[in-house]
């Protein structure tokens, strides 16, 4: 099936102002089900990608699905994903000529939806999926911007304020690249959906809301004298 073309990717994934900030929805990419809950826009897709760093790999490895949670970084209409070289999916991406066929998803749960019916139970989530061909990213300076992009997107800030990969760990640490051109965000929001039959019931409905917190940094046990927790850390 060809690919439908991105709106805007451009050869080192950034975004080209004269394109439309929009994904092509695309023959994988538009739900069969609650169609109207799916959008292309980027700042929909990049703004849920941005909210997390953990995304779900799937790929097919010896005939059989296989689903992996990993880290990922965005730069640009990419999304960059690392891992040690002796990692089978990124040995993959790069022993294939035309790369690793792969689906990632990004999920953020944002409520438990509790409907009076067990059958109208749900959950309020923005998640993104991306169908595309991961590649093994080989220009040194594309893999340390990548990398650097995977430690920021954890922890905004951190990568400058961190020792750089040497050159060691930089051989140690392969880096694969999916272009954002077959995109979906999905984005489910408000209450119940009750049948009018079932409004009287004598069961609590409403939302349970779900936000993600961070605790107080714990500092390392070794940690040398007079340093202090950076300022970035306040703002997690
Ligand atoms: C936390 C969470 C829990 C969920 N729980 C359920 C559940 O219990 N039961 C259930 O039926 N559904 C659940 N969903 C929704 C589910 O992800 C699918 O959207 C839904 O099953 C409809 O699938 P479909 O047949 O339309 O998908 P398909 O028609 O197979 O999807 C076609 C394409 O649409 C896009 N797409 C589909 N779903 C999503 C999505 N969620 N985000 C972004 N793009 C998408 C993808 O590009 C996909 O390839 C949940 C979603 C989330 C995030």
């Amino acid at each position: 099936m060809p690919e439908p073309a991105s709106a805007t990717t451009t050869e080192a994934g950034a975004e080209s102002p004269e394109s439309p900030a929009t994904y092509a929805p695309g023959e994988r990419t538009v739900p069969t089900r609650s169609a109207n809950r799916a959008a292309y826009d980027h700042d929909t897709v990049h703004s849920i990608l941005d909210a997390g760093y953990v995304c779900h790999l799937g790929f097919v490895r010896d005939g059989a699905p296989v689903v992996l949670p990993t880290l990922y970084g965005r730069v640009g209409n990419r999304l960059y994903l690392h891992g040690s070289t002796g990692s089978r999916p990124l040995r993959m991406a790069g022993e294939k000529d035309p790369g690793l066929a792969v689906c990632v998803t990004v999920t953020h749960v944002d409520g438990l939806v509790l409907a009076r019916s067990a059958f109208h139970h749900s959950i309020n989530y923005r998640s993104v999926v991306v169908h595309g061909t991961a590649h093994q990213v080989t220009d040194p300076e594309e893999k340390t911007a990548a990398l650097d992009a995977l430690v920021d997107h954890v922890v905004p800030g951190r990568a400058a304020d961190s020792r750089p990969g040497n050159t060691k760990e930089l051989a140690a640490t392969a880096v694969i690249r999916l272009d954002l051109t077959e995109v979906s965000a999905k984005i489910r929001t408000g209450g119940p959906n009750d049948d009018p039959e079932d409004l009287s019931l004598p069961h609590w409905s409403g939302v349970v809301p779900v936000t993600p917190t961070y605790g107080a940094p714990i500092p390392s046990d070794d940690l040398a004298p007079g340093i202090a927790a950076p300022a970035y850390l306040q703002n997690l």
